[in-house]
């Protein structure tokens, strides 16, 4: 049976009853935040900005975080377990012997991954009181899903949106406002950083890094309002890997276990949150499998980011992070795949990179457009630009696999559909997508300090 859906519908019983937190288990310690001034990030440091809970689970060394019940509820209302898929169709037209499954988050309501986090940020800072939330977005996923989950828990909710994506891509912003949130383009003059890039350059378009500084400066100056972030920090991560849990146990049920796990990396939530509970085999000994993680070229961080702290936003608001990074002043060339413009990627990925566990790749934006073409004429779904580049090693992976006549099992998350990018899709259609290539950080970008 392809299909590992064996659940009645909104059975909280099929959902996992713990994350998984990698955190314990690295073959290196993690570096911690540091401050500006080079002291390590206090938990209380963090309390202008995040509800203890998540506070705690930012810090936790603990393998297993219990889900709360109430969320377990909402994860199975919500749609969860997604499905695990087989790409047969895919698998004939390639001719190769590997098994090509692919986890389906875009069955969630908006559409990708991210609401796995939303709903529990949301819920967590709910319990604690918190009345309002700030968050950033580019594209707009991160924003739509927040602002659900806000819905979902009567929280108020304030997108500040990246201004470029804000006129370009009307159709999530318009979501978010269903939702009830409040959205507006970045950068803007409800913050003093805000007023501050606009009297300089009326026209600035923003970026991602911008939305991040307004939204941090807006929860920071409000007592009844705290931050979110989408990606890249523990508690995220730790989140995500409810996708992972349930696919190891879906893959157990068909009897495979994959040999290569593939997913795209923005700030690297997706992807932990499927191939880091297989890590954990991995790390332990248990196995030989490959994880690739795929970034594209316009922002080819992994690949060809330097290695070091660096702020996650461009106006120094955050704690310094160890990661790679492109520069917290970098803006990358607008490709379509908005959620992998991020300059930084999540510390955890950072030391699997560089430990050889995770072997990171980049992709063009015509090779990701080719791909999920194909994989759209055979599987029937649509890709999210971003999930599209996880597609494409996928099918690079098949290939190899066909070349080497080797059966390999290939697991990869198919972050979330592309019916909302359909501009980019018709934009290579027309043949008008033109391809970027990053070299490195340029030194200008990279006014951090510690190595
Ligand atoms: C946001 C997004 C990504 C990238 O973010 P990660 O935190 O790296 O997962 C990938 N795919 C989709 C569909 C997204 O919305």
């Amino acid at each position: 049976m392809d299909l590992a859906r064996l659940r009645a519908p909104q059975d909280s019983s099929m959902i996992p009853s713990s994350w998984y937190n990698i955190v314990p288990d690295l073959p290196e310690e993690l570096p911690p935040m540091l401050r500006p001034d080079g002291e390590p990030v206090k938990p209380s440091d963090l309390e202008p900005i995040f509800p203890s809970k998540l506070i705690e689970q930012e810090f936790s060394r603990s393998r297993f975080i219990e889900i709360p019940g109430e969320l377990r509820e909402l994860y199975a209302r919500l749609g969860r377990p997604t499905p695990l898929l087989r790409a047969r169709r895919l698998e004939e037209l390639l001719g190769t012997p590997a098994q090509i499954y692919y986890k389906y988050e875009g069955v969630m309501p908006t559409g990708s991954h991210k609401i796995n986090t939303a709903a529990a940020q949301a819920y967590y800072n709910k319990l604690e009181g918190v009345r309002r939330l700030t968050t950033e977005t580019g594209a707009g996923q991160w924003g739509s899903a927040l602002s659900l989950g806000g819905a979902l828990f009567g929280l108020k909710v304030r997108v500040y949106m990246v201004k470029i994506s804000y006129m370009q891509k009307p159709y999530r912003k318009i979501m978010m406002q269903v939702y009830g949130a409040e959205v507006i383009p970045s950068p803007s003059n409800y913050t003093e950083y805000g007023r501050r890039l606009l009297s300089t350059d009326p026209e600035n378009p923003g970026s991602l890094g911008i939305a991040i500084s307004e939204a941090i400066e807006d929860a920071v100056k409000n007592d009844d309002t705290k931050y979110s972030l989408g990606s890249v920090l523990n508690h995220v991560l730790l989140h995500q890997t409810i996708i992972g849990l349930e696919a190891r146990k879906q893959m157990e049920e068909l009897g495979v276990y994959p040999d290569i796990v593939i997913g795209s990396v923005g700030g690297g939530s997706n992807f932990a949150g499927l191939s880091y509970p297989f890590m954990k085999d991995r790390l332990q000994g248990r196995s030989e499998t490959s994880f690739i993680a795929v970034e594209p070229t316009a922002a080819p961080t992994m690949t060809k980011g330097v290695l070091g702290y660096d702020y996650g936003d461009s106006a120094e608001m955050t704690p310094l992070i160890y990661m790679y990074t492109l520069g917290h002043k970098f803006v990358p060339p607008p490709i379509h795949a908005g959620g992998l413009r991020y300059h930084g990627v999540a510390p955890t990925i950072a030391i699997l990179v560089k430990t050889g566990y995770i072997e990171p790749r980049a992709y063009s934006q015509n090779e990701i457009f080719d791909a999920a073409l194909l994989f759209a004429k055979a599987e029937g779904i649509i890709p999210a630009p971003e999930s599209a580049h996880a597609v494409k090693a996928a099918i690079d992976e098949a290939l190899k696999a066909k070349e080497q006549g080797k059966e390999k099992i290939i697991l990869f998350n198919l972050s979330g559909h592309g019916l909302l990018d359909l501009q980019g899709y018709n934009d290579y259609l027309e043949g008008k997508l033109t391809d970027a290539y990053i070299n490195g950080p340029r030194i200008e970008d990279l006014s951090f300090t510690k190595k």
